[in-house]
């Protein structure tokens, strides 16, 4: 059993524990929360589900139905009004900054996690530790680093860890819809971060997962790299996943599939006329209730 404050020294010891811990973390978020929970296009043995479950307890306290909820309703309304977290609505420094917040407020929304949250954990576990006792894993995590680095460092680094969560989902949130490259012509601003999705782990090609949400795999094209998809490649072949949907066209075909103007543009017209007809339908209402409102001032006729 180490000593007390036994890893404080040399200074590059608490900065390695950081980037492991935040390493770990980004895999439960990319391939737990995100390609399984949310979308299900990867299915994980349950010990290794569970491991992961544990991990964001311990170091986030995120609860699952609620960042499935949040992330599935953001699918749903991507870049539009309704979509709790995106920069064409709140502004790019808004959710590079705050985005946390935005979560936070979609995540409190008792009807939003009800309707976008089916199908996550409901074990005696998930109800009274996991979400019944969200914090006391922070609180433990907290104990523990002051254990292994002392009160100083140790606070310093359990600081790092719990923002470490945030600033990576405000980057994919605000970044990923902001700047980058895209390879498809989504209806949203969806981007490419950047091609070799190394430091969160294959969330950087979000215009690529917004394309084809469902699949696990979210590599397109032949230069870029995905950790992610990686890990799963190796856990299934250890056989603790199973891939529900990878897709396996490359870009160029996947495209030419679902995004030419052949197959987008019937589809945005669609919507354009749909859109047109509902402001000219708010349009008469608003005309119907000023004039009711007209009419209930002037006096009835033949009445004095
Ligand atoms: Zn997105
Ligand atoms: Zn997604």
């Amino acid at each position: 059993m180490p000593g007390y404050a036994v890893l404080a020294h040399p200074w590059w010891v608490p900065l390695l524990f950081v980037l492991a811990v935040g390493h770990a973390q980004n895999i439960c978020v990319t391939l737990y929360l995100h390609r399984s929970a949310t979308h299900e296009g990867v299915k994980f043995r349950p010990m290794v589900e569970h491991i992961m479950r544990m991990w964001l307890w311990l170091t986030s306290a995120v609860v699952t139905r609620e960042w499935v909820a949040v992330h599935r309703k953001h699918h749903a309304f991507a870049d539009k009004e309704g979509d709790p977290h995106s920069p064409a609505v709140a502004g790019f420094w808004g959710i590079v900054l705050g985005g946390v917040f935005f979560y936070q407020r979609a995540a409190r929304d008792p009807a939003l996690v009800e309707k976008y949250g089916d199908g996550c954990p409901d074990d005696w576990v998930e109800r009274h530790l996991y979400q019944g006792k969200r914090l006391l894993g922070l609180g433990l995590m907290l104990v523990l680093d002051i254990y292994l680095f002392g009160i100083g460092l140790g606070l310093l680094v359990w600081s790092a860890m719990a923002i470490w969560m945030p600033i990576m989902g405000n980057i994919i949130n605000g970044v990923g819809h902001a700047l980058g490259y895209r390879n498809f012509g989504t209806r949203d601003y969806s981007r490419n971060i950047y091609p070799w999705g190394i430091w969160i782990l294959g969330e950087e090609l979000h215009n690529n997962h917004h394309a084809d949400p469902r699949s696990a795999k979210f590599k397109a094209r032949w230069f870029e790299f995905d950790i992610g998809w990686i890990y799963i490649k190796i856990l299934s072949f250890l056989k603790l996943a199973r891939v529900i949907y990878a897709r396996s066209q490359n870009a160029k075909e996947f495209a030419a599939k679902h995004y030419t103007d052949k197959v987008a543009k019937p589809v945005a017209q669609k919507l354009d006329r749909a859109s047109e007809e509902l402001e000219r339908a708010k349009a008469r209402i608003d005309q119907a209730k000023t004039e009711a409102r007209a009419a209930l001032r002037s006096p009835e006729p033949g009445v004095d």
